[in-house]
């Protein structure tokens, strides 16, 4: 059995994947990576996001703001970018969220924004890739706000309690872990990920971001997922193949993309 994996977080279009994007997403798919969920941040980046996924067979977009972004969001902006949603390479509304550890934006306008892009992917039957960081209990309250009308997400690079990621799955969330699941002073993650549902659970980079232990201090690239991918395997006493597929199968039904991405995208 061979390994296939699932990007489920990516940003291509960073300046520091663009000199060799074409090189990281080749590298990516020899190392089985055949599915890559490339992701907007920002009005002008969720273009590009969309733009490299119609290049490559295998990347699939998001559009969205990111919560640093959203200090300067006028309320024309979604609108323009709603047509982009009906293309069928674009998969969730995202990156959108709370980031109380920066706070490049108020929490006050990262609140409101986080509830109009929830409306705005409600309008386009969209699921959310959501961000959170220092925010968890008012990402969940606005999340509970839209229970009814969350199409399901994921929570990106999850680094929450056991109690936390309970909320979040009770929401219908998938959780998706970053490279920092393979970090020594990781322990405390990992003891949550191992008593988490394996069909829940997706891995991702955040390319070029938070590169897995092997790959500290280098740029992120899709192809290190492996070894995200490599340490759940472990907690799970599962092989990397088992695991693989499992996120894998958990990433096409997270982004709705059962029956789109085949076979056809390995290779
Ligand atoms: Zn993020
Ligand atoms: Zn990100």
């Amino acid at each position: 059995m061979s390994v296939r994996l699932a990007d489920a977080h990516a940003h291509l279009d960073l300046p520091e994947m663009l000199p060799d994007q074409e090189a990281v997403v080749r590298r990516a798919r020899e190392a089985g990576v055949a599915l890559i969920i490339n992701v907007g941040i920002g009005l002008k980046q969720s273009r590009q996001a969309l733009n490299t996924a119609r290049k490559f067979r295998g990347v699939y977009a998001t559009i969205g703001v990111h919560p640093h972004g959203v200090g300067s969001l006028g309320d024309k902006d979604l609108e323009a970018l709603t047509p982009l949603a009906a293309d069928p390479k674009v998969v969730a509304v995202g990156e959108i969220g709370l980031d109380f550890y920066r706070r490049r934006s108020s929490e006050e306008s990262q609140q409101r924004w986080f509830r109009r892009q929830l409306e705005w992917a409600y309008s386009l039957k969209k699921i959310v890739v959501v961000h959170t960081r220092e925010a968890t209990a008012a990402t969940l309250k606005i999340l509970r706000e839209y229970r009814s009308r969350l199409q399901g997400g994921v929570m990106h690079c999850f680094g929450g309690s056991l109690k936390e990621a309970q909320a979040f799955l009770d929401l219908g969330m998938y959780l998706s872990f970053s490279g920092t699941l393979t970090y020594p002073k990781a322990e405390d993650l990992r003891q949550v990920a191992k008593r988490l549902p394996l069909n829940r659970l997706l891995v991702e980079t955040d390319c070029p971001y938070l590169p897995p232990q092997p790959w500290r201090g280098k740029r992120n690239e899709p192809a290190y997922v492996t070894a995200t991918a490599k340490q759940l395997a472990d907690l799970h006493h599962l092989s990397l193949e088992e695991t693989a597929h499992q996120t894998w199968l958990n990433t096409l039904t997270a982004f709705e993309l059962d029956g789109k991405v085949g076979e056809e995208v390995v290779g």
